[in-house]
């Protein structure tokens, strides 16, 4: 349930509306907009909480959420949510990119990505330590030692970390060394998981399911909202479909309806989302234009060499390029890059 505030209503108002809901012992999470503010209500006897609501006159409306997902829908928060993480925006008018290579396989490998993504003119590294491989025999990440790399490369280039957390027992280890803890498309539905990240104060980067509806999608963000982590990351990265041309299919029209029905920022992954370095710019740019508020992107020193996703990787030239182009675009839909 949501209360609506009387337009304009004043800091004094809201409060004695959010003591008094706490006095009946529900949870409140309050947006607030530019002349509306919006108290969202959290617990059970919905019908008890509306009528004492309704009686205040401070109190516009309440409005009975209908949707599943509460705290991650726009009935709830009707603004988008920015992230603010050092000088970086996610979610307001700049384009967030965050790349690097699928796994951290040595230093050098690590330092030469992270420096190409800086070149590129990105603010986030993403690496991953802990790798979830569809083969056992896959390389399957450096882990500390990994993590450890990052913190160095994190400090000698003043990047931000992204890095995959891969279940409940290490998520201390890795939020140690990243600014955003990355949910993996395996483990979007690890509960266990995203009730831990629910009681971290780190963003989380959610990418979406391998064959997860929207729905689905949501409710996982559910889960980490939920747990008072209201600092979540949406990640499209394509979707399993009869199409074998492409790892996955990218689905785009994702963006536009995450937007409709919810205030959470979105960003596409079109390297996974495609499988093919060459098909990356393209939807780079398609994910840009459907209003994606950034992108993730793997680009590796040297890609025929990488011990994970080569073929979907940009060197650093191809990055750079990329990002010359991407200006464009971000122009004509009212986007900072
Ligand atoms: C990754 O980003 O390295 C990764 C494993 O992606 P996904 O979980 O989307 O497959
Ligand atoms: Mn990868």
């Amino acid at each position: 349930m949501i209360v609506v505030m009387n337009p304009g209503a004043k800091e004094k108002e809201i409060k004695k509306i959010t003591d008094k809901l706490e006095q009946m012992g529900y949870g409140v999470h309050l947006s607030t907009g530019e002349n509306r503010t919006v108290i969202g209500v959290i617990g059970q006897r919905r019908e008890e909480a509306a009528q004492a609501m309704e009686a205040m006159p401070e109190v516009e409306q309440v409005v009975f959420i209908t949707r599943p997902f509460k705290l991650a829908g726009r009935e709830f928060h009707p603004a988008d949510t920015v992230i603010k993480i050092g000088d970086i925006t996610i979610g307001a008018a700049d384009l967030t990119v965050m790349a690097g290579p699928c796994a951290i396989e040595n230093e050098e490998q690590l330092l030469q990505a992270a420096e190409a993504v800086k070149a590129g003119g990105a603010k986030i590294l993403r690496a991953g330590a802990f790798k979830p491989r569809t083969s056992p025999y896959s390389f399957q990440g450096l882990e500390q030692e990994g993590l450890d790399f990052l913190k160095e490369v994190r400090v000698k280039t003043g990047l931000l970390i992204v890095t995959e957390v891969m279940d409940q027992f290490t998520v201390d280890q890795v939020t140690d060394c990243a600014d955003i803890i990355q949910v993996g498309a395996r483990n979007m539905q690890n509960y266990y998981l995203l009730r831990e990240l629910g009681k971290i104060r780190k963003p989380v980067l959610l990418k979406r399911g391998l064959s997860a509806t929207i729905e689905e999608w949501l409710m996982a963000a559910e889960y980490i909202l939920s747990g008072g982590n209201y600092e979540v990351i949406l990640c499209e990265r394509g979707i399993r479909t009869f199409e074998p041309y492409t790892r996955n299919t990218l689905d785009l029209s994702a963006v536009p309806l995450i937007k409709q029905l919810s205030h959470l920022p979105i960003i596409v992954d079109p390297s996974h989302g495609t499988g093919l370095s060459g098909l990356v710019p393209a939807m780079s740019k398609a994910a840009l234009a459907a209003g994606a508020d950034g992108l993730m992107i793997e680009v590796h020193p040297n890609p025929q060499e990488a011990l994970s996703d080569g073929p979907q990787s940009l060197t650093p030239k191809q990055f750079q390029s990329l990002l010359n182009e991407l200006k464009g675009v971000a122009l004509s839909v009212g986007k900072l890059i």
